[in-house]
């Protein structure tokens, strides 16, 4: 039997405002616990909740983003239930009249094909508060700074078919949020978590299996992760002649498996209702169309246009537009050398292997934009080699100079054209090596171009580097030649 996965996924992303989404306390990161929690925010009576704008505009430029229609009215609901983290009793949400409706997301696949995968809707809510049971021996703690920090709540449709294709999705989504600026992002500070709806069919059957939801997955391997137990899971159990059951699932990464946490007879009843403290919102075309106009050029956007106007690759494309702050470094390089492809390779070789290493975002990088393209200028005006050119890169990186120019210079790094001085390097190395060149006198014609290499290295080594390599590579020959 030939099994098709099926995923849908509710995506929460932290909006970036600096206060709550029905308060005025502080949204920071990692403030001490019950710093920052207002009495709105801890539900005393008689406190009266009132809406932060911003998160109202961040949900739109959402909603824009992704070609969505945004909802003239929607109506804030509460989600009751009973939690010690959450002390309202309840959850205001959006449940009948979300803030952004039906909307798509382009996804790339490793092979650079695309899909589109649908969004049902978008909707605000604010967060609960963390129980922290660490640091309290047989007791739990609880932190309400996170109490009223907003929301954006994503569902997808179910349309996506393996895990690659959610990872792509939720890294499109990331990528989305980021670049508009309405969130950090930042996945290990829980700024975007998701719930994973998995389900499994036989290929070709029209309706969907029943589907577990694992909550609270937090990165883009685990999502994978996840998903690649759950299937097996599932498969296993109905070809075992089980049934799948409509639960709550948990993600273990230690252990790399899903387990039970509630099934859906034991699911709560959350009698939503309109929260009646808050008006509705009530959006015009005006207010739209100034949010349309801020809206920055968008990832999908950019990757047309680096790979249309730029020439450059769809891999390269696809790559340098993932994240906001590459696209910046790359463009700004492409200004100050003017060829794309070469600022492309050197984004996404020296300096990615170099930020790598180091475990640096971009955004931390030693070496700017600007250096990076003055660096590139100065190899194709050929007054550095390859070689040379990562030597001062390097330099660079470790602050040993503040541009190419002066980097090149201090370190003596220009190249050799000069065709008598390589001339010279190259009488005296066929001087120093009498073995060698004996060996390439009596070798087979065809095998002399393999061990010509040990003479161009030599050479290398005696300018330093800095002999222009294709030079160096003629001249011995006809030399060498000579001596047969
Ligand atoms: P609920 O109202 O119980 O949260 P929804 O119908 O709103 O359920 O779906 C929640 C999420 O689950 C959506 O992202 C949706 O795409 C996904 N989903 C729904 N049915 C399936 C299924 N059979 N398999 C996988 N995902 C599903
Ligand atoms: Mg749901």
């Amino acid at each position: 039997m030939q099994w098709e996965t099926v995923i849908g996924l509710e995506v929460h992303v932290q909006l970036a405002t600096h206060s709550k989404i029905f308060s005025g306390a502080s949204t920071a990161f990692g403030a001490e616990p019950n710093s920052q929690a207002c009495a709105v925010d801890l539900g005393l009576p008689g406190v009266l909740p009132v809406l932060n704008e911003q998160a109202v505009a961040m949900a739109v430029q959402f909603g824009l983003a992704v070609h969505a229609d945004i909802a003239e009215v929607s109506v804030f609901d509460r989600k009751n239930y009973f939690y010690p983290d959450l002390p309202k009793g309840y959850q205001t949400s959006q449940m009948y009249h979300p803030i952004v409706g039906p909307g798509e997301v382009e996804i790339t696949l490793d092979d650079d094909t695309t899909k589109r995968i649908r969004i049902h809707h978008a909707h605000l809510e604010e967060d609960a508060g963390k129980s922290l049971h660490e640091d309290f021996h047989g007791m739990t703690g609880i932190d309400l700074n996170r109490a009223g920090t907003p929301l954006l709540e994503i569902v997808s449709e179910p349309d996506m078919r393996s895990a690659k294709e959610a990872a792509a999705y939720l890294k499109a989504i990331h990528s989305i949020v980021t670049y508009l600026g309405i969130s950090d992002g930042n996945m290990a500070e829980g700024s975007m978590r998701c719930d994973v709806n998995v389900s499994v069919r036989p290929k070709g059957q029209e309706t969907f299996g029943t589907r577990a939801e694992i909550k609270n997955v937090n990165s883009f391997r685990f999502v994978e992760r996840a998903i690649a137990f759950e299937v097996e899971r599932q498969i296993e159990l109905i070809e075992d002649g089980g049934t799948v059951v409509q639960e709550t699932r948990l993600f273990d990464p230690e252990r790399d498996e899903t387990r039970s946490m509630r099934t859906k007879e034991e699911a709560n009843d959350y009698r939503y209702f309109p929260c009646p403290d808050l008006l509705p919102v009530v959006l015009d075309q005006a207010y739209l169309d100034h949010l349309r106009g801020q809206l920055p050029e968008l990832p999908a956007d950019k990757r047309e246009r680096f790979q249309h106007e730029l020439g450059l690759s769809a891999y390269d494309a696809s790559v340098l537009s993932a994240s906001r702050d590459m696209a910046e470094f790359f463009e700004e390089a492409h200004r100050v050398c003017g060829d794309a492809k070469q600022a492309a390779n050197w984004v996404q070789g020296e300096l990615s292997g170099a930020l790598n290493r180091e475990n640096l975002s971009i955004s931390d990088s030693p070496v700017s934009a600007k250096q990076l393209g003055e660096l590139v200028v100065r190899v194709l005006d050929d007054t550095i080699n390859g070689k040379a050119a990562k030597q001062v890169f390097q330099a660079i990186w470790h602050g040993e100079g503040d541009s190419a120019d002066a980097v090149i210079e201090s370190k003596g790094l220009k190249q050799v054209t000069d065709s008598g001085a390589i001339e010279a390097m190259i009488d005296q190395v066929i001087a120093d090596s009498p073995a060698q060149v004996a060996q390439y006198r009596d070798a087979e014609p065809e095998k002399r171009g393999k061990m010509i290499g040990y003479f161009v290295g030599q050479v290398m080594k005696a300018s330093r580097g800095t002999a222009n390599p294709q030079q160096v590579n003629g001249l011995l020959k006809d030399k060498l030649d000579a001596l047969l």
